[in-house]
């Protein structure tokens, strides 16, 4: 459960640099263990020891020149409502400009969170006595930084870290029920879902305040069931702020994503899956949440024999190398199929929780491994000796052995589809580590 912080400024401020001055390095190196396409415009990163995600939110909008100062108010408004740190950027080269102060005018007005300027492209100290005029924006102190050569970037992650609000502690909020959130790009169907699952019963629910931020949790308790459902129906009314481009999907999906252990992610049946449904999965998968995929508007399709199993298929091999996925076809018009999303809702969260004992897992992988023992490399033998799981918030487990170096991806994959094999943990992304015994 981290924060957000968001990197807001108008075309060329240098924006993309900060970004991949605070998440590149270290993304580069997850995204090859998780074999994950790399997202260039949102990542995780973390300063002494406190983790948080950064959004470039100029990477999401036609950041072009000419880019309409109309855009940039909407990037600035999803910034305020979606984040809990904003990072106002501005360019010492090009001095204030008319968008500057129009951003900052907007920003000034901010309360209930921090809103750092920063003066970017403080490369030398003449440019530092230049960065001066930007005291006249009213946003008060700045951070003078140079994101080309990264001067100045320690002091502002120190204040970044200061200023995010103080998270509540993980193990609490272990022992509370799970935190459902149903994603998916516009109009595939959230609303009706969570209507039709809450409906009348919705005015006798209570809203609880959110927890790391204030996302409206609203308690479902019926047939059995007792969880969270993250309202993503009243988040949306908060901002009139249009939803048809992608970008705004995608920051409010981060958020309620974030906020989640379960995320429900909802397919137009009509559609198909595609590239925006990928990126959202994505998003889960990097977030180590578990995840139920519904083909929603199942009623709108044809059905001839087989259609269903061609259908799922084909999603498989779009999700890989994730595929341990449930998929149910639903539709949230006729109510088809909808009280299964929550019995699989359920299952998935358990699998999340899972903790196999040590003794169980050797005795099992161990003779697996034995039987199919990783490549040697220049006539050198791993031996795996050990394995256990860690006490992570997802699934994640530690194989102890001579030669860690020696274990590359395909082996890893390999141990992950055995322990999805011998254990249930269908929803749940797995991370896998090497270590040296
Ligand atoms: P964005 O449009 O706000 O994402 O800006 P970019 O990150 O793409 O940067 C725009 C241009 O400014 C690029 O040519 C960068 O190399 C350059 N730039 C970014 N940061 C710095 C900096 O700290 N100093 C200097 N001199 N140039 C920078
Ligand atoms: P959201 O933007 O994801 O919240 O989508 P909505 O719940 O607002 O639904 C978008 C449109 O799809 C509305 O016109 C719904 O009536 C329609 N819709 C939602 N679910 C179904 C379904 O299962 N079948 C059919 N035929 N239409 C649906």
């Amino acid at each position: 459960m981290g924060n957000i912080i968001a990197i807001v400024g108008r075309p060329n401020v240098g924006k993309s640099t900060l970004f991949n001055r605070l998440v590149g390095a270290r993304e580069a190196i997850v995204d090859e263990t998780a074999g994950v396409t790399r997202d260039r415009h949102y990542g995780k990163t973390d300063w002494n020891g406190r983790e948080f995600s950064v959004i470039d939110t100029g990477g999401y909008i036609n950041d072009s020149d000419d880019i309409f100062e109309e855009e940039i108010r909407k990037q600035v408004k999803l910034a305020i409502e979606e984040s809990d740190l904003i990072l106002f950027l501005v360019d010492v080269a090009e001095g204030i400009t008319d968008t500057d102060r129009e951003v900052s005018h907007m920003l000034r007005k901010v309360t209930n969170k921090k809103v750092l300027l920063v003066v970017n492209k403080v490369d030398n100290t003449q440019r530092y006595m230049e960065a001066n005029e930007f005291y006249e924006l009213g946003l008060g102190n700045y951070f003078a930084i140079s994101s080309m050569n990264g001067s100045g970037t320690g002091d502002l992650l120190d204040a970044v870290v200061t200023g995010l609000p103080a998270l509540v502690n993980e193990e609490e909020e272990e022992d509370t029920l799970p935190k459902i959130a149903i994603v998916g790009k516009p109009n595939v169907g959230k609303s009706s879902l969570a209507n039709a699952l809450l409906g009348e019963e919705r005015n006798i629910v209570t809203p609880i305040a959110g927890t790391t931020r204030d996302a409206i949790l609203t308690r479902y308790n019926k047939f059995g069931h007792d969880f969270y459902l993250i309202d993503t129906a009243g988040l949306r009314k908060k901002g009139k702020v249009t939803e048809d481009l992608e970008f705004y999907s995608v920051l409010r999906s981060i958020r309620v994503i974030e906020n989640s252990d379960v995320c429900v992610l909802m397919l137009d049946a009509t559609l198909g899956i595609e590239a925006q449904d990928i990126n959202i999965f994505n998003l889960i998968y990097r977030n180590r949440k578990g995840v139920v995929i519904l083909v929603n508007k199942w009623d709108l399709v044809e059905k001839e024999n087989k259609t269903l199993e061609d259908y799922k298929e084909a999603i498989q091999r779009r999700l890989a190398p994730f595929k341990d996925v449930p998929i149910l076809f639903v539709s949230a018009l006729t109510k088809q199929r909808i009280y299964n999303v929550l019995d699989e809702v359920v299952r998935v969260n358990e699998n999340r929780r899972r903790r196999i004992p040590t003794s169980t897992l050797n005795d099992v992988m161990l003779p697996l491994i034995e039987a199919y023992p990783p490549p040697s490399v220049k006539d050198k033998f791993v031996r795996i000796k050990f394995v256990t799981q860690l006490p992570t918030y997802a699934p994640s487990f530690a194989f102890f052995c001579n030669l860690p170096q020696y274990v590359k991806e395909p082996y890893k994959r390999f141990l992950e589809n055995k322990l999805r094999e011998q254990f249930e943990f269908t929803g749940v992304p797995i991370q896998i580590f090497i270590r040296q015994k």
